[in-house]
């Protein structure tokens, strides 16, 4: 298996450890500022040998699925590459569907697990995990795993404490990516450009998240802490319970039938912290505020407030607001 990391101005994309370390360190990081960026994945502790780039320019997931589909394809005929799998981010969503076409191999989009020739993946309404099996090799995304460290990949050079990695003995080797014409996939057209929204940020993503469960209330409560996030610049949340019933799309479920998260702070305002919760937050600062001291979600909170949620949140938002106005004024 090889991963596939995109790349945008030396930045790999978000969850590039996993499909790096799933496919054994063997990588191409590939796009703008590539050469800098496998130099980060291979300090990462994933070593120089298996890591490899591609400077591609600017992300164009068309003709970058044309020219990276020519260089696997020539590299399959040598027997090199195998299955192939992408990191679940945005750029990884919108390159491994046009890959998979270009090299006319089955795409699993979001797979939890990846090996040569199977995939799980959460169906039934994220009741339960299958195993895919393909009948070859195929291309993949990968969700990012909450709470797990990333070993080294077989060959990582790491110091003598084993937590400080030397660089790698060899830096990454450039892949001589073919010229090709334009082919049968097109690029995206931007039509607009529209102003960020800061709570509806894709959670996967987010340095802020601001979480709501069963405890802050119904639609005024939940309006109201859209509101507070777009002014905390935090992307917004909920719990299962909140997403069952209505109160935000499904999308914004965060757990392990939901988005997994790993924001440098998290709040979870009225949210009990079941396993099933918990398993998809890997949050640098977590603050929970429930009524329950002895709650799960207090007891993993770095600040615990025992307070009513609605009530902190109306505070919140008011002197929030009036800083807005003061700062408008
Ligand atoms: C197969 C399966 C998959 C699941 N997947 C997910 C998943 O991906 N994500 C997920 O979130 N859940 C998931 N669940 C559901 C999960 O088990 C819990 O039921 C859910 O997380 C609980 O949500 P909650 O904390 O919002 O609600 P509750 O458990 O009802 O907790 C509400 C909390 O709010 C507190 N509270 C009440 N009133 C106030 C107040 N006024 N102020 C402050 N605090 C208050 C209470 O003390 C309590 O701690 C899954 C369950 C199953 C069986």
């Amino acid at each position: 298996m090889i991963a596939l990391v995109p790349v945008r101005a030396g930045e790999p994309a978000a969850g590039y450890e996993e499909a790096v370390v799933d496919c054994g360190g063997r990588a191409i990081v590939a796009g703008e500022g590539a050469r800098e960026a496998a130099g980060l994945v291979a300090e990462a502790g994933f070593g120089g040998e298996g890591i490899r780039f591609a400077e591609l320019g600017p992300f164009a997931p068309g003709s970058w699925a044309e020219r990276l589909g020519a260089l696997l394809s020539a590299e399959a005929a040598g027997g090199a590459a195998g299955t192939i799998v992408l990191p679940g981010s945005p750029d990884g969503r919108d390159l491994a569907p046009r890959l998979a076409f270009v090299l006319r191999r089955p795409y699993v989009g979001a797979a939890l697990e990846v090996s040569e020739r199977s995939a799980v993946v959460v169906r039934r309404g994220g009741r339960q995990n299958v195993r895919l099996r393909l009948g070859g090799p195929f291309v993949a995304t990968l969700l990012p795993r909450p709470r797990r460290r990333h070993r080294a990949a077989p060959g990582a050079v790491t110091g003598s404490s084993g937590s400080r990695r030397s660089p790698a003995p060899t830096g990454p080797e450039a892949c001589q990516v073919p010229e090709v014409g334009p082919g049968g996939v097109s690029d995206p057209v931007r039509l607009e450009l529209l102003e960020e929204e800061p709570s509806a940020v894709d959670l996967t993503e987010a340095e802020r998240v601001l979480c709501g469960g069963g405890g802050l209330g119904g639609e005024d409560e939940f309006a109201l802490l859209g509101r507070v996030g777009s002014l905390l610049g935090a992307a917004v949340g909920g719990t299962r319970v909140v997403t069952d019933a209505g109160l935000l799309p499904p999308d914004r479920q965060i757990g392990t039938t939901g988005a997994s998260i790993r924001p440098r702070c998290y709040v979870a305002l009225g949210i009990s912290g079941a396993a099933q919760h918990l398993g998809g937050v890997s949050a640098d600062r977590v603050v929970a505020v429930n009524l329950d001291p002895s709650c799960p979600m207090m007891s993993v909170a770095d600040l615990a407030l025992v307070t009513d949620a609605p009530a902190l949140l109306r505070e919140l938002d008011a002197r929030l607001a009036s800083g807005t106005e003061a700062c408008e004024r």
